[in-house]
């Protein structure tokens, strides 16, 4: 079975040279583990800060040891009461085909209910974050201006959406290419889009949203956080759900220019990490399952196949190769 190991901490952007694929044994589960042969496999932006030596609210990757993330497989030998050979389960042991995990750090999932990949995107975790995201971080109200960044990955499309399923006076999101701009418009459903690639943000907002907008969702950081600061109205809030912009920055970046506005105009800025939200779980599914039934809330997946595929998957998602989630997916 082969793996993925980091084997050097990038500088800037991750190199190839950073990662090797690695061959190893396939396990033998101990008393209260489970085999698991993944299917799919997640790669997500937080993962670079993993790739980091320093603290964070996630540890950081061990050198030549394999890399953890998001995954979704098929439980082949059990030595747990809990789980029967031929179950599927979402755990947190993926960049590798053959996962040993502990049975309390595995949880069910069932394939006839969604798609097995889904767990990984429109209902697991980037999904709680667009959900709570907007609807708790951001106190969310019917009626409010909404603006989203990154609005055509796995959690902006979601933001967007969600936001005018609840009743938003109007959706706006940013993204880095036309054809992402022309299916947040055409296909998603939002008000206004724009590519932040061809002119700055700030003018390119204004334009969308003449009216100022009540919320940001912020995915990305940077020049974009900065215009919506002005353009946000008295009261507005921020959620900083990620600052995509500067994961592979080597210098810190300067913040907002205009900071100052967030006093006269009454600012929330609130920064949100997911794992904190798992009690909204049950609630997110069954609303977001609903939308997906009926049509209303569309979901998209960039899928690449073979776990040969995972590294250039992952340094293809910083770049922004994905429409929606990225997902690697292990052919059986
Ligand atoms: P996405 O599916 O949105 O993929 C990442 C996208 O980021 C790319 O497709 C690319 O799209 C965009 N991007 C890359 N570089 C830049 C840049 N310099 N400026 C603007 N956009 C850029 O990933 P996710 O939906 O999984 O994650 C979105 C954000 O949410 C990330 O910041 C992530 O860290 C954060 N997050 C935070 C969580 C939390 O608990 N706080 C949990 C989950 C996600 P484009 O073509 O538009 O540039």
């Amino acid at each position: 079975a082969r793996e993925w190991h980091l084997v050097s901490r990038p500088h800037g952007w991750p190199e190839p040279e950073n990662f090797a694929l690695r061959e190893v044994a396939v396990p033998e589960p101990g008393e209260g583990q489970i085999l698991v042969r993944n299917i799919h496999l997640s790669v997500d932006p937080y993962m670079r800060g993993r790739m980091n030596d320093a603290a964070s609210y996630v540890p950081a990757y061990q050198l030549d040891r394999p890399m953890e993330g998001g995954a979704v497989g098929e439980v082949v030998a059990s030595r747990s009461e809990a789980f029967a050979v031929g179950d599927h389960v979402l755990h947190g042991l993926g960049w590798r085909e053959y996962a040993l995990v502990d049975a309390g750090a595995a949880a069910k999932v069932d394939p006839e209910l969604a798609p097995l990949s889904t767990y990984l995107g429109v209902l697991g975790m980037p999904g709680l974050t667009a959900y709570a995201g907007l609807l708790r971080v951001a106190s969310f109200q019917e009626g409010d201006a909404v603006f989203v960044s990154g609005a055509a990955g796995a959690v902006g499309s979601q933001v967007g959406q969600i936001a005018k399923l609840k009743g938003a006076s109007r959706v706006i999101g940013s993204a880095g290419s036309d054809e992402k701009v022309r299916l947040l418009v055409e296909e998603y459903g939002f008000d206004a889009a724009f590519n932040y690639k061809k002119g700055p943000v700030a003018e390119q907002l204004r334009e969308a949203a003449p009216d100022g907008i009540d919320v940001y969702f912020d995915n990305v950081g940077g020049e974009h956080l900065e215009a919506a600061i002005d353009a946000l109205k008295q009261h507005g809030r921020i959620t900083v759900c990620g600052m995509i912009s500067q994961y592979n920055a080597t210098e810190p970046s300067p913040g907002p220019r205009n900071l100052v506005s967030v006093i006269g105009k009454r600012l929330r800025i609130q920064g949100m990490i997911v794992r904190d939200h798992y009690d909204l779980q049950p609630q997110f599914v069954k609303e977001v399952s609903q939308w997906i039934r009926s049509g209303e809330l569309i979901y998209r997946e960039t899928v690449e196949h073979g776990i040969d595929s995972m590294r250039d998957a992952f340094l293809g998602m910083l770049r922004g190769e994905n429409i929606g989630k990225m997902i690697v997916t292990l052919d059986a």
